[in-house]
């Protein structure tokens, strides 16, 4: 099944409100014609989702999305930002679960789900957020902790709320470091991933897009994605810059 290419650059805490609508007014500029082939999205902090969106458009070629959620709705939760909040300021995407959540910030594959419900409940697109340390891929778990993860992420979700959600598979080991998984490493989990999801979702599956997030850069951007499983890309460093993020994109 042809499943459309979605690339996501994330941002994370990089870019004052002047530099996020600066870099998403040069990506307009670079990828005219390109985006809409491809599904574009960007994850700037909480601070630039307004100021971007505004800068972005309503249903303009490249999408807004959020790096965080909490759960609740609202309440006495001190610093969080909620799913209703997020799609207040036209944020049609959100992550969930990355690995810098679950290593520094305590996300559980329990709050991924909650997490996961709440967006789906307020209209917006979950990409789940999935990977294996290097200590567990040394130790022959990849697939287990990947399985474990997205078991846990998605329990309780029927199989029209799974089709709803895109899966980014980003080894730890990966992210920030410069190293990425070879092709053949990646297609082997993806193509893990996607048997999973028939499992849980049945045909389902075949629609779900599973980005690869870790060191992708405009180099081994388009052979990544040539993976029959690799449906386009969860970037981090790469984004940060128009031309790096575009040729990314224009490589899916
Ligand atoms: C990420 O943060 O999701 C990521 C993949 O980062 P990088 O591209 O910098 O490895």
């Amino acid at each position: 099944m042809a499943r459309k290419k979605f690339v996501c650059g994330n941002w994370k805490m990089h870019k004052t409100v002047a530099e996020s609508v600066a870099l998403v007014k040069e990506l307009k500029a670079a990828l005219v014609g390109v985006a809409g082939e491809v599904q574009v999205a960007v994850a700037p902090p909480f601070t630039a989702l307004k100021p971007v969106a505004d800068a972005l458009g309503h249903g303009g070629p490249i999408e807004l999305a959020a790096q965080d959620v909490h759960f609740e709705k609202q309440g006495a939760f001190t610093g969080e930002v909620s799913a209703p909040m997020l799609a207040d300021v036209c944020c049609g995407h959100c992550l969930v679960g990355h690995s810098e959540r679950r290593q520094l910030f305590g996300e559980t594959d329990e709050s991924v789900n909650k997490k996961v419900k709440a967006l789906l409940a307020a209209g917006i697109l979950p990409i789940v957020c999935v990977g294996e340390t290097l200590a567990q891929r040394e130790a022959g778990e990849t697939l287990a902790m990947v399985g474990r993860q997205v078991r846990g992420g998605l329990a309780g979700l029927s199989a029209e709320q799974i089709g709803r959600l895109t899966v980014a598979y980003e080894p730890v080991w990966a992210i920030g470091t410069g190293k990425t998984a070879t092709t053949a490493q990646a297609q082997e989990v993806h193509a893990a991933i996607r048997g999973l999801l028939r499992e849980l979702a049945g045909g389902v599956a075949d629609s779900v897009r599973i980005q690869y997030g870790g060191s992708v850069k405009p180099e081994n951007a388009a052979e990544l994605m040539s993976q029959p499983d690799v449906d386009g890309a969860l970037v981090g460093g790469a984004s940060l810059k128009a031309d790096d993020f575009s040729k990314i994109v224009k490589g899916a």
